[in-house]
């Protein structure tokens, strides 16, 4: 099943909403971090590295809501840390679905199984699995043995109880097209997800490992390479036609970091999930109180090797509305 129809129009109801309050900048999905802690150590992750008593705490109920509520956001990415920590974290779901936001909660998936039944299916929820290749590639990613084999079969629980599943997946210098192929084989053919997005891992200072980052030419290759054989059109990607385009190299784009903004324990993060470079306690002082031109590849050494899509999916959404082709190939994911 792809997006939901309901989702589609909901969200193309929301940007023709932008265009006639003549909004310039808006955003598009939250990245909401209710906390940091996780209970794996993956090295390529730059979010666990905070001292003990800030991974202890946990972001209450309300303050999540409030914040989506107050950004006016019609997505919402539940990350961390591992969300399923998070001893509220249904009900953090369950208020944001009661609010029609479309959640898509991320997880490593080794709780999933266990909190299953406090999570009901909704068209507005769905969760996001992170696998990052298959079994041998997977468990070497998250540095611990067995992950794969407990993320597939939270996978098929979730499937079996009618939830949507989707999936991602990030891909560093140690994949090649071949293993990007055999991974999202898997995901389409055989574990029939419902959707999947991928990205090039971020090059996050505080991450472990930082050998295996990909450059923007590596990320053009390994993806143009992958996409080829007509896989691209048939995996079902949770991504736009443009974006996928930039990710191969077709077309470039410029970061439009606030369309994915990230909201944790700290505020609203400046300018982006992936660097912080101080908080804002509104989305609104966030957008006003942020110098956006400051960033993106080109403007600042950081982005310089960023292709991610809280930057560039925006960017090729936005796009997309402006060109009836471009919309057109949306709508059939072409
Ligand atoms: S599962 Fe996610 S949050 Fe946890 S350590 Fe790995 S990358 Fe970081
Ligand atoms: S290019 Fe954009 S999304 Fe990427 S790190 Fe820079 S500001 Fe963030």
């Amino acid at each position: 099943m792809p997006i939901p129809l309901k989702q589609s129009v909901r969200i193309g109801a929301y940007l023709a909403q932008q265009k006639l309050r003549r909004r310039e900048k808006f955003p598009l999905l939250v990245e909401l971090e209710p906390l940091f802690q996780c209970n794996l150590a993956c090295a390529g992750c730059g979010k666990i590295q905070h001292p003990e008593h800030v991974l202890k705490r946990r972001m209450p109920v309300e303050q999540a809501v409030a914040a989506i509520e107050e950004c006016g956001a019609p997505m919402v990415s539940i990350a961390g840390g591992e969300p399923l920590i998070h001893p509220e974290i249904d009900e953090i779901v369950r208020q944001l679905v009661a609010r029609k936001k479309f959640v898509y909660l991320c997880t490593n998936a080794l709780l999933l199984e266990r909190k299953l039944e406090k999570f009901t299916p909704s068209p507005y929820f769905a969760w996001a699995i992170h696998l990052d290749g298959l079994r041998e590639r997977h468990d070497d990613s998250v540095c611990r043995e067995g992950v794969f084999d407990k993320a597939v079969e939270a996978v098929r629980a979730a499937q079996a109880a009618g939830f949507r599943v989707t999936t991602n997946t990030t891909f560093f210098t140690n994949d090649s097209p071949n293993t990007v192929q055999q991974v999202l084989d898997f995901l389409n053919d055989e574990l029939h997800v419902d959707q999947m997005m991928i990205s090039p891992a971020y090059a996050y200072e505080k991450a472990p490992d930082q050998e295996h980052f990909l450059g923007v030419q590596q990320t053009r290759e390994l993806f143009k390479a992958a996409f080829a054989d007509g896989r691209r059109r048939r995996w079902r990607l949770n991504h736009s036609p443009l974006f996928l385009d930039f990710l191969e190299g077709k077309v470039d784009l410029q970061c439009t970091a606030w369309g994915i903004p990230s909201y944790s324990l700290f505020g609203w993060q400046r300018p982006c999930y992936l660097m912080a470079d101080g908080y804002a306690e509104t989305y609104r002082e966030l957008l006003e109180t942020t110098d956006w031109d400051a960033y993106g590849r080109g403007r600042d050494p950081r982005c310089d090797n960023c292709m991610a899509h809280c930057g560039y999916e925006p960017t090729a959404v936005l796009a997309s509305t402006r060109s009836v082709k471009q919309s057109l190939r949306a709508v059939l994911q072409r």
